[in-house]
């Protein structure tokens, strides 16, 4: 009998789908093959239509922190599924799931769900705005925030800071109201300020961007934005939708140290589901409608299957200590690979935060900023990706994605993962 393989699939998809994808980095795009189509999903793996078995480090690209159809969340989700799928009315389900990020994290005063990390990036520049009654928002290059009109910009020509849209379908005049600037450059960004410091309404940042490659941050660059937004009344928006729950119980704001006005929340806060969440100051969260008069409303936010899947995911994060042993799990797993590049000769390096990675060509400083990632990064990684796949490894398919560990990535899996790297790699 004729199976069906993910090259026919792939031919079917694209006559409904754009490029046969529902979000670009699945495509496959300059990788010379069509995308693996999957058909189930467990723990580290997955296994395609043509029943081969990988082992996964995209885990849809973060969300999965404990790894595909975790025996716990599953069961929470099974209850759930058989109580409600969703209320439009008040529940308990978010309210439990507010109290306990509220009470857990002291900087999360009061906050809103919503379904996506684009969505919860969307209203916290519009509360922002509104807090401050200034338009222009900063972002630095090389950061993502989801697909919001007014972030889809890089740097234009002309003054520092000046913007232009990175996206068909962008007027001039949306791009013209956020305001871009390198990565890791204090001095540009007080440039920045001094031309535009009085209408910046907000700064965001991905405090470990994670989106364009794995570009850690100084401690002494987050300071300094922190100091700027203080210094000229703009408020700090974190971007934690990646590193929120990834890097440690309070993400980024516990590992710098650095109180955001505002913070976004994705990915991992729904267990798998699609939630999203924004939230920050008391004084500024009230301004939401109908509190206040920003207004912001969602159909299915709140999602009771995706509060539960969160909020089980986080608390047996909590109680295994999870985010100790990724990291520990990840140092292990990056040093293997590491020694295996060196001892076969093998000109690439990987950088590593948490249980976040991402392998690279060799650079003779650390890669902080979108310029410093080596030229032949596209080339590379096809190289590295295509002969991966073929020895059962599943990285996300594209070069400027990250890899994740999750906790059901045991010790016995990584060592094997690492040496299929290591041989794909030769
Ligand atoms: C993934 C991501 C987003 C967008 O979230 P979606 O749920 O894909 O809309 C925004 N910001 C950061 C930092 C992200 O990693």
């Amino acid at each position: 009998m004729h199976k069906v393989t993910s090259e026919e699939l792939f031919q079917r998809a694209l006559n409904v789908a754009p490029g046969g994808v529902h979000s670009p980095v699945r495509s496959f795009k300059g990788l010379d093959r069509a995308p693996v189509f999957f058909k189930k999903a467990e723990g580290a793996y997955l296994t395609s239509v043509e029943d081969k078995k990988y082992i996964d480090f995209c885990q849809s690209f973060g969300p999965l922190i404990l790894g595909h159809l975790d025996p716990e969340v599953k069961e929470e989700v099974h209850r759930m599924v058989d109580t409600a799928w969703t209320f439009g009315a008040t529940e308990i389900y978010s309210l439990e799931l507010a109290e306990w990020i509220t009470s857990t994290l002291p900087f999360m005063e009061k906050l809103r769900f919503v379904s996506s990390g684009t969505e919860a990036v969307m209203s916290a520049l519009r509360v922002a705005r509104a807090a401050t009654g200034r338009n222009k928002i900063l972002k630095f290059e090389g950061c993502y925030h989801g697909h919001v009109d007014n972030l889809l910009v890089k740097a234009g020509s002309g003054l520092a800071g000046a913007a232009a849209s990175s996206s068909a379908g962008i007027p001039a005049e949306v791009a013209a109201q956020t305001v871009v600037t390198p990565l890791d450059d204090e001095q540009k960004l007080q440039e920045v300020f001094h031309n535009f410091g009085k209408d910046i309404a907000a700064v965001i940042i991905e405090p470990l961007p994670a989106n364009y490659g794995l570009l850690i941050q100084r401690q002494e660059f987050l300071k300094k934005v922190a100091e700027l937004c203080e210094k000229n009344g703009s408020l700090l928006i974190f971007d934690e939708v990646i590193s929120g729950f990834r890097v440690g119980l309070q993400g980024m704001v516990e590992k710098t140290g650095i109180r955001p006005d505002l913070v976004t929340y994705g990915k991992i806060i729904g267990g798998g589901f699609p939630v999203g969440c924004y939230g920050g100051k008391k004084e500024l969260m009230n301004m939401v409608a109908p509190s206040g008069d920003v207004y912001q409303a969602g159909t299915l936010s709140a999602n009771p299957i995706g509060m539960r899947a969160g909020l089980t995911t986080l608390k047996k994060m909590q109680r295994l200590d999870g985010w100790n042993v990724l990291e520990k799990r990840t140092q292990k797993f990056t040093d293997a690979i590491r020694a295996g590049f060196a001892k076969k000769g093998v000109p690439l390096e990987v950088s590593h935060s948490a249980s976040l990675f991402w392998i690279h060509g060799p650079s003779k400083t650390p890669i902080r900023t979108i310029e410093q990632i080596p030229g032949n990064q596209g080339a590379t990684f096809k190289g590295l990706f295509l002969k991966s796949l073929e020895k059962g490894i599943y990285l996300a398919p594209n070069a400027y994605e990250v890899g994740f560990v999750s906790m059901a990535h045991t010790d016995e899996i990584l060592e094997q993962a690492a040496q299929a790297i290591i041989d794909a790699a030769e």
